[in-house]
């Protein structure tokens, strides 16, 4: 069993902080047209230059409703792949358990984009190789434009990055539900089209009264993406990316609202305070170093 996963309230709402586990990616991926030299200090990479990321995925509760924000990488991987990327078997299903809860229980999904880090988790993989849903009752939400381009990636980068959705999206075709921008999924709570990372990529926000969360996925991976040029070298349109990032942090410090980070190794959430012109956290939600034991 693992440990209880941390919560907020957002008015009448409650999200919980699930992970998917730790995994490794390529510093350079992640941080652009930003040298080593400036992100190795607060992301030492290892010796094939990966950096420790997390695959966050807020749990959005309110009666009977249980809204799951991403799905991180699941059990789908090869062996190959699950040494490439540090990762085993994906921890969301432990996880559910310890809020006491069933991978039924779960009634909607946002998913962000059709990467595989947040994607993959949608399936399980049996023993037998088979896939099957990981969420069997839930309806799920990614835009249109997401659908398409995993179904129909038009030059080899699109093929590579959209590879994992296609057996995705055959397992479970009949619970996915296709948005076209903007799309209150319960009362509340929004998926929202960002674009940057991808062209169609959206994020969760929950609103209650004045009390907000939004989870900016990967327009804020970790909190060194703060910084306006901090992009990944995978987004498709890095500038988009700097003008979200920047127009949803100013709100976030004015208004005292949470944000979380898709990525970041430490933190799940917090609020945003912006000091001599530089966004930072406050009130962090920290991920206990037992969880990576
Ligand atoms: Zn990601």
């Amino acid at each position: 069993m693992r440990e209880t996963p941390p919560k907020i309230a957002v008015g009448s709402f409650t999200v919980a902080f699930l992970t998917d586990g730790l995994w490794r990616n390529d510093g350079g991926c992640m941080f652009g047209v930003v040298p080593r030299e400036l992100w190795k200090r607060e992301h030492p990479p290892d010796e094939q230059n990966r950096i420790r990321l997390n695959l966050t995925c807020p749990l959005i509760i309110k009666g009977t409703d249980a809204i799951l924000v991403d799905t991180g990488i699941g059990n789908r991987l090869s062996s190959v792949e699950r040494k490439i990327f540090d990762h085993a078997d994906g921890w969301l299903p432990d996880h559910l358990r310890a809020l006491g809860m069933e991978p039924g229980d779960i009634t909607h999904l946002i998913v962000s984009h059709l990467h595989f880090d947040h994607c993959g988790g949608i399936v399980r993989r049996r023993d037998s190789g088979v896939l099957e849903s990981a969420f069997p009752k839930a309806r799920i939400f990614v835009q249109q434009g997401e659908l398409e381009i995993a179904n129909n990636p038009r030059n080899e980068r699109l093929r590579a990055a959209y590879k994992a959705a296609q057996e995705i999206v055959a397992t479970v075709k009949d619970q996915f539900e296709a948005i076209d921008g903007d799309t209150e999924i319960v009362p509340g709570v929004m998926a929202v089209r960002t674009g940057g990372h991808t062209a169609d990529h959206q994020i969760a926000i929950v609103r209650d009264g004045a009390d907000r969360f939004i989870h900016l996925a990967d327009i804020v991976p970790t909190r060194s993406h703060m910084r306006g040029p901090w992009n990944q070298a995978y987004d498709l349109d890095a500038l988009r990316s700097m003008e979200e990032k920047a127009r949803y942090l100013e709100m976030a410090s004015d208004n005292k609202w949470w944000l979380s980070f898709a990525h970041d190794d430490s933190v799940f959430a917090a609020r945003v305070k912006k000091e001599h012109g530089r966004f930072g956290v406050t009130d962090a939600v920290a991920i206990s170093e037992t969880l990576s034991a």
